[in-house]
């Protein structure tokens, strides 16, 4: 599924040259539409779920739905930024929240 981008939450990165969804973008299908500064996947098809620009977003306006086959509409993952983890939380079909974290960096 490719990401959804709420353009409401979107600043375009406050106009840099290279939003970071765009950056980190291992497919670059993330980019800025010209006239209204928000971004987009220009190639919906090719975009594979890694959830990089979903979890660079400093605004929280990428969201990933979860493909069919782990959960229909309106199932959803939303992660949140930690230093050293990410934060998961997980919505189900039926509404319920779930939560877990992942240690994504060991500086010890
Ligand atoms: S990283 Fe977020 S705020 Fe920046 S351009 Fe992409 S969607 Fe918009
Ligand atoms: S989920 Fe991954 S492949 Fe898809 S648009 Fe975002 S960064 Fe690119």
């Amino acid at each position: 599924m490719p990401p959804r981008i709420n353009k409401e939450k979107c600043d375009g990165c406050k106009a840099e040259h290279e939003p970071l969804c765009e950056q980190v973008c291992p497919g670059d299908l993330m980019t800025l539409n010209a006239q209204t500064s928000k971004a987009y996947c220009r190639f919906t098809r090719d975009c594979w779920d890694c959830m990089s620009c979903v979890k660079i977003c400093p605004q929280g306006a990428i969201e990933t739905r979860l493909p069919y086959q782990l959960g229909y509409y309106p199932a959803k993952l939303i992660p949140l930024m930690g230093t050293n983890k990410i934060t998961w939380t997980s919505i189900d079909i039926n509404g319920n929240v779930e939560r877990f974290v992942v240690q994504v960096r060991n500086d010890e």
